[in-house]
């Protein structure tokens, strides 16, 4: 039910934006459903030497600017819903950034915890089998998403060259460095993400050390934000995973936070001499500069909208706010900025991914990190820019452009 509303909600949004554009029926027609989705069953045998049929999705939403591009998750969760919303986001993202990629979104209902490496393995390379024909460097070019990882991608493609008979290093990205991975890809959607902290601070004149923030989520998006963050200055004064997190008024030490979350798994125990407990809620309703989202959906409703006391909210999971929270917010006078633009720093390290395996030319972690900053400045520019002219808030702006430009590649 959730996951139509989150599917329902994407349709919603883009509706809006297509009535705004006054675009041709034809053509709302076509960008409001996947262009296709693929639904199939992968059979795997399991250690004890028993058949278990696992069910698993690809939505190719549009490729008008180039071949779909979207992860592949695997979670209890995953449903046919969730990911066509997912890919019409990447769509819109991939065009906002101007990548020329289309979106796609797959994925696999099961918990992965609950499987051997194994049976990983053979789930994976099912995933593949299932679908290969719809796959490819210029066709449909799957990348990690959530409990997905490089030896997931490394099992895929490899799975991909067997039945291909091509060796297409360019038909998957988030690979290891050994297949044509990319220097950087692991931090790219953290980094990313400070890319547009120091614009908003260029923006409205914020000093980064008086800067604070509050991260809330500390995986791979959160802790390399943070990382990223306090090398440039900023105060991060608290941050937080599922089970809670910490807060420290004059500022975390970072670089310990991570190692001490390396050693033992969580940072809830990474509690030091003058740092506190906190929970979530208080995290999110701490009076900061900067509330940064990177954890799950749905975190700011209209539940808790009115207690938020942040200036400034950079939406790095996706979908973190909800519609009518949102509302309550700009009636607050909060900026926030949306998440196609904020989190598209892993897309777009994706892109030179492909780019240097179709070239087999390597680039170094200093040039995704140079390009990166260039590409994810520029579509701030442009969203922002927009949003000035026409006095409407970022994520309006954002779709505005990125819709107009699938529009007009369709036409
Ligand atoms: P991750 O699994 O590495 O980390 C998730 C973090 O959120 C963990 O610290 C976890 O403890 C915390 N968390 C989970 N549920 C929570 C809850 N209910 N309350 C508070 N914290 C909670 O995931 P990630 O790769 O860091 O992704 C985080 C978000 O960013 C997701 O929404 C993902 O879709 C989005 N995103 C990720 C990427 C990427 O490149 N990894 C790119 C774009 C968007």
């Amino acid at each position: 039910m959730e996951n139509q509303n989150f599917f329902l909600n994407c349709q919603k949004q883009f509706l809006d934006i297509a009535n705004k554009l006054n675009l041709k029926t034809e053509i709302i027609e076509e960008l409001k459903e996947p262009q296709r989705i693929i639904k199939f069953q992968i059979p795997i045998k399991t250690d004890n030497g028993k058949k278990k049929v696992f069910f698993g999705f690809r939505s190719q939403h549009n490729n008008a600017l180039g071949p779909y591009k979207g992860g592949i998750r695997f979670h209890q969760n995953v449903s046919e819903d969730e990911v066509k919303a997912l890919s019409m986001l990447m769509t819109w993202k991939c065009s906002l950034l101007n990548l020329p990629f289309g979106g796609g979104k797959g994925g696999i209902i099961v918990n992965p915890k609950e499987l051997s490496k194994k049976e990983l393995e053979k789930l994976s390379r099912g995933y593949v089998k299932a679908i290969f024909p719809f796959l490819g460097e210029n066709i449909d070019i799957p990348a990690p998403d959530v409990n997905t990882n490089a030896q997931i991608m490394e099992w895929m493609i490899d799975e991909y060259f067997k039945l291909t008979g091509k060796k297409s290093f360019a038909a998957f990205t988030g690979k290891p460095l050994n297949l044509w991975g990319l220097e950087g890809r692991e931090e790219a959607t953290g980094y990313g993400g400070v890319v547009i902290l120091k614009k908003l601070a260029n923006t409205f004149k914020l000093n980064p050390q008086k800067t604070t923030i509050a991260i809330q989520g500390f995986g791979n998006v959160g802790s390399n934000f943070a990382y990223f963050a306090q090398k440039e200055g900023y105060k991060i004064i608290a941050v937080s995973e599922v089970d809670n997190g910490i807060f420290k008024e004059d500022g975390l030490n970072i670089e310990e936070i991570l190692e001490c979350k390396k050693r033992t798994g969580k940072i809830s125990i990474c509690i030091k001499n003058f740092d506190k407990e906190i929970t979530n809620k208080q995290l999110l309703e701490l009076n900061v500069d900067v509330l940064v989202l990177a954890a799950v959906e749905n975190v700011i409703s209209k539940n808790n909208a009115e207690k938020i006391k942040a200036k400034y909210i950079i939406e790095m999971a996706n979908g973190p706010i909800t519609p009518d929270a949102e509302g309550i917010l700009e009636k607050r006078k909060i900026f926030s900025v949306p998440d196609i633009l904020s989190n598209s720093g892993g897309v777009v390290a994706s892109y030179f991914e492909w780019i240097q395996s179709k070239e087999k030319n390597r680039w170094k972690k200093e040039k995704t990190f140079v390009e990166l900053s260039k590409k994810l400045s520029k579509s701030f520019d442009e969203v922002f820019f927009l949003s000035k002219k026409k006095k409407i808030n970022l994520r309006e702006a954002s779709y505005i452009l990125s819709v107009d430009k699938v529009a007009k590649s369709i036409k």
